[in-house]
């Protein structure tokens, strides 16, 4: 089963209910899709045994046989090309590595090179038991296209596993990549009016995919009850609040998960998977 855990904007406390979420559930896998800010090993601490490169395409051209004709830079809908009167120019960064281009070309001038965009690094979290088998992607500084690397680091989940895949923040292209395939999604969010907007908006993007999904509220015991009504009105399962909690949040500046130290909270995340089971069920 895989398990997307997403929130409308950053800072609600996402990769902890991830990583805590990963490591008190047995036979769990982790995967950080948040690649431009992957923080999941921050707390997790995997021993990394294998790296891998993630390109994407990247026009090149040859130039014996370019007309200069212009055309590639006109169907390219990025701007990615200029074409000049004795050269043509490739701008990397906006590059979708579509293919467009060399499909256009009259000349058969334009081949596929590649552009390194990442790397996704593979491991263990050694446990008592069982390890827990982590992955995450890291993209490459003032890369702007994520979604292929996160791509790349889905196709490691392993089947035969608990999947739980720690989303990017927000609503756009990475974090549809992310939860495309999903089997369930938590949504992480906080007790406050910014906290309902962007569940609004995480929800109405989980509705579209026909994902199913419950809701969690971190820092409960602060801000108000809108997040509460609106998921009694709107029927969604409220499957975890978790209060401020001073242990929490020291164990958190620390870099330490948790359940590590606390087997009750071990106890509550592990309820948590039953709890997304019986919705399944439902
Ligand atoms: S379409 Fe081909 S021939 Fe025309 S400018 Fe581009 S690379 Fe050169
Ligand atoms: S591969 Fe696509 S995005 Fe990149 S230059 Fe060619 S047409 Fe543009």
């Amino acid at each position: 089963m895989i398990i997307a855990v997403a929130s409308g904007k950053g800072g609600t406390g996402k990769t902890t209910i991830a990583t805590n979420l990963a490591l008190s559930i047995p036979q769990a896998q982790y995967i950080d899709c948040d690649v431009e800010e992957p923080n999941g090993n921050l707390f997790l601490k995997a021993e990394i045994q294998q790296k891998e490169d993630v390109g994407v395409p990247l026009p090149h051209i040859d130039s014996a046989l370019c007309t200069y004709c212009g055309i590639c830079a006109k169907d390219c809908e990025f701007n990615a090309l200029a074409v000049l009167k004795d050269r043509v120019m490739v701008f990397p960064e906006l590059c979708h590595g579509c293919g467009v281009c060399s499909y256009v070309c009259p000349e058969k001038a334009i081949s596929e090179g590649e552009k390194i965009i990442g790397v996704v690094e593979r491991g263990v979290v050694p446990q008592e038991g069982e390890d827990l088998v982590f992955c995450q992607g890291v993209l490459n500084v003032g890369e702007p296209m994520s979604p292929p690397l996160i791509k790349k680091a889905k196709t490691y989940a392993e089947p035969t596993r608990t999947v739980i895949m720690d989303a990017p923040p927000g609503t756009s292209c990475p974090v549809i990549q992310t939860l495309n395939g999903a089997d369930f999604c938590l949504l992480v969010t906080e007790p406050t009016p910014f906290g309902l907007n962007d569940l609004e908006l995480a929800v109405g993007v989980v509705r579209q995919m026909k994902i199913p999904f419950g809701v969690i509220i971190n820092r409960s015991d602060s801000g108000d009850q809108s997040v509460v009504e609106y998921c009694q009105r709107e029927n969604i399962p409220l499957l975890m609040e978790i209060p401020l909690n001073r242990d929490l949040a020291f164990a958190y500046s620390k870099g330490i998960p948790y359940v590590t130290e606390n087997s009750e909270a071990k106890d509550q995340f592990g309820q948590l998977l039953v709890a997304i089971h019986k919705e399944l069920q439902v």
